[in-house]
């Protein structure tokens, strides 16, 4: 339709010009696909490995790298083998990197962990979800097989990619000169993470770090009468980590005074990091493990729901060290997880070409762009033509 045509013609050439062929003989990126994984996941697996390789990476042959903290067996390792031609490496996690570390008191995590099971929080009560968050967040880049390399692509089981991917996002992050891409921004279960906005904003304090115009993206809009989710209502789901924080023998925390956060709430948003491509460099800087490390000192990795999970924490991260220049919204991947999905067919003409608050915005912007769909709901409707070769 050319209202669509013209509103992205500015932004997206793909949906003016069509179908491209794949961009196949450019140079490629230091990058490697990073799939954390356990044998039983494996039809999972082969359904997500036939995605990518069928809608991109039959054309670019990007290595992957599998890691597990048990051992990959000859089943898994030859059904992935056998639906890629790409270079495939293994690696084992070591108990540095998964489990409790030692400055944690295991059985005051456990029974953290267990507190959550019987309040029935999805996943709180399975110890080896939470051991997974904290991977993702602070270690998997440290990963030995991963020294090696400046980009990853991050995949999961069971997910699909619907469009073809026809450049290189890789090149293309290096040449707009981007840190980290996602492709759905959702809101977070408030009963998961009643801690983690304090946590990242004493962070933020701490360090004197002024936002780059990315932190307001996660904050709840001052003129929006909604739930005082991290307010005085909620003050009793705060108080216990501090108190479980003692006992497991952090406490190195920063000022966590919540008077102290000038008035700024957490709006619960994050990026969806089941997908995500990044440069493993800023991961491996010295801000982030610190902003990691801070995190992970205050125990809300195990006294705190289904995660601490890496989303929020690569999110709030973010929000903190980088600005909205660095981050790139992959809207033209068709994309999905689970019960989410992103599909560029799904946008509403008039929302297609918008970089959703990664504008610099005015108040009245960031008011239309919490209606956005920049994440399109499977139930959404349909609008087809519009993407290349959607399918
Ligand atoms: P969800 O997307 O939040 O529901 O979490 P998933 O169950 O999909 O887990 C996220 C990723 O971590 C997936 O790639 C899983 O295969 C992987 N994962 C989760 N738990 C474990 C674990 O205990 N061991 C290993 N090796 N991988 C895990
Ligand atoms: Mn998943």
């Amino acid at each position: 339709p050319t209202s669509i045509r013209k509103i992205s013609e500015k932004h997206d050439k793909v949906f003016v010009t069509g179908c491209l062929e794949p961009q196949v003989h450019g140079p490629r990126a230091n990058a490697a696909f990073v799939v954390l994984a356990r044998n039983q996941e494996m039809e999972g697996i082969v359904q997500s490995i036939k995605s990518i390789e069928r809608h991109f990476n039959r054309w670019f042959h990007y290595p992957y790298v599998f890691l597990n903290d048990g051992e990959f067996n000859s089943t898994f390792k030859e059904a992935v083998l056998n639906h890629t031609s790409s270079l495939v490496e293994w690696g084992k996690i070591s108990p540095e990197m998964w489990g409790f570390p030692d400055w944690v008191d295991d059985a005051v995590a456990k029974e953290g962990i267990a507190k959550q099971g019987d309040a029935a929080i999805m996943y709180g009560g399975m110890e080896s979800y939470h051991h997974m968050c904290r991977f993702y967040s602070g270690m998997f880049y440290k990963h030995e097989l991963l020294q090696k390399y400046e980009w990853y692509w991050r995949l999961e089981p069971e997910i699909k990619y619907f469009c073809d991917i026809t450049y290189d996002p890789f090149i293309h992050m290096i040449r707009n000169k981007k840190t980290y891409g996602f492709v759905i921004a959702v809101k977070e279960l408030v009963e998961t993470v009643p801690n983690i906005f304090r946590y990242a904003s004493a962070y933020k304090r701490a360090n004197n770090l002024t936002s780059k115009g990315l932190w307001e993206m996660f904050l709840e809009r001052p003129e929006t009468e909604s739930e005082d989710l991290m307010g005085e209502k909620n003050i009793k789901k705060r108080l216990p980590l501090e108190l479980a924080n003692s006992k497991l023998g952090a406490n190195t925390l920063p000022d966590i005074d919540p008077e102290a956060m000038e008035g700024e709430k957490y709006n619960m948003c994050h990026f969806w990091s089941n997908f995500e491509i990044a440069n493993l460099n800023w991961l491996r800087s010295k801000e982030y493990n610190d902003f990691f490390e801070m995190m992970d000192r205050s125990g809300g990795f195990w006294m705190e729901r289904a995660s601490w999970g890496d989303a929020p924490i690569h999110s709030l991260a973010a929000g903190a060290l980088l600005g909205v220049d660095d981050i790139h919204y992959f809207r033209d991947f068709g994309y999905r997880h689970t019960t989410i999905q992103h599909c560029p067919a799904n946008a509403p003409d008039r929302q297609l070409p918008r970089i959703p608050y990664l504008e610099k915005t005015t108040l009245d912007e960031k008011k239309r762009i919490e209606e956005d769909d920049y994440w399109a709901h499977p139930d959404a409707p349909r609008e087809n033509g519009v993407g290349c070769r959607c399918r």
